[in-house]
């Protein structure tokens, strides 16, 4: 059977994880209109700056805070008006922080296959975007 988009565009963020630098959590996600990629993102040091696969994870409570995650970098890469009403597809359940801003960027849909414990979910409090789970 043909795959379906959401699985096609999600097996495509699983692809782009592998260039995360951060041993602790490795997650790639890809952000998507009209069926067409306008950005790509992993979790990774900012640019110029050493990775943790290099010299190690700077942790503070229980996170590595080295790394921009792959929401944020994968958001920047488009434009305002790409991102809005666009899918985000991510390999694991963006944390608050992420949350946050995906709810700020316009974006109307998250689809992500691995759950992670979130300190606070902000997609609660913002009905208007959709959130699935997909089984990877
Ligand atoms: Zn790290
Ligand atoms: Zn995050």
């Amino acid at each position: 059977m043909r795959k379906d988009w959401d699985k096609y565009f999600l097996d495509i963020a699983f692809k782009v994880k592998d260039r995360s630098t951060c041993p602790r959590l490795r997650v790639g996600a890809v952000v998507v209109k009209d069926n067409r990629i306008k950005g790509t993102g992993y979790n990774g040091s900012p640019s110029g700056m050493p990775h943790c696969d290099d010299v190690g994870c700077i942790i503070r409570n229980n996170h590595c805070i080295r790394t921009i995650h792959a929401e944020i970098n994968a958001i920047m890469e488009c434009s305002p008006e790409e991102r809005k009403d666009a899918t985000i597809y991510v390999t694991a359940r963006p944390c608050a922080e992420c949350s946050k801003v995906i709810i700020n960027s316009g974006i109307k849909r998250v689809v992500f296959a691995k759950d992670y414990n979130v300190d606070y979910d902000w997609f609660k409090e913002a009905p208007w975007i959709e959130v699935v789970k997909i089984d990877q």
